[in-house]
């Protein structure tokens, strides 16, 4: 993944159009894989975790003890790739300014 600005940015950054693929907003950051996924900070934080749990719970139900260890899983997985991405986004450089994620006003 890469945040717009970042001053590791390839020059493909600058052929990116910055609306976020879900809502159409303005996007803060990028994933390239056989497309580029656009993500507003909203929609990483609120929405795409909500993909998560849909795609974790798809299929059948297996009863709630088995559905709950399902998403236990799910949820040390996501605990793991987001803290791998955390370490590895401090471990770069920073020289652009980055306020952090917004605050939720409710
Ligand atoms: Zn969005």
């Amino acid at each position: 993944m890469a945040v717009f600005g970042d001053p590791d940015a390839s020059e493909f950054e600058a052929l990116i159009e910055r609306s976020c693929t879900i809502c159409g907003g303005e996007a803060v950051a990028y994933w390239v894989g056989s497309g580029t996924i656009k993500v507003c900070e909203r929609c990483a934080l609120e929405v795409l975790p909500k993909l998560c749990a849909d795609v974790t719970l798809r299929g059948k139900r297996l009863g709630l003890s088995r559905d709950r260890a399902r998403v236990d899983e799910a949820l040390d997985r996501m605990r793991i790739a987001f803290l791998e991405a955390a370490v590895t986004n401090l471990s770069r450089p920073r020289t652009s300014e980055w306020t952090g994620p917004i605050s939720r006003s409710t």
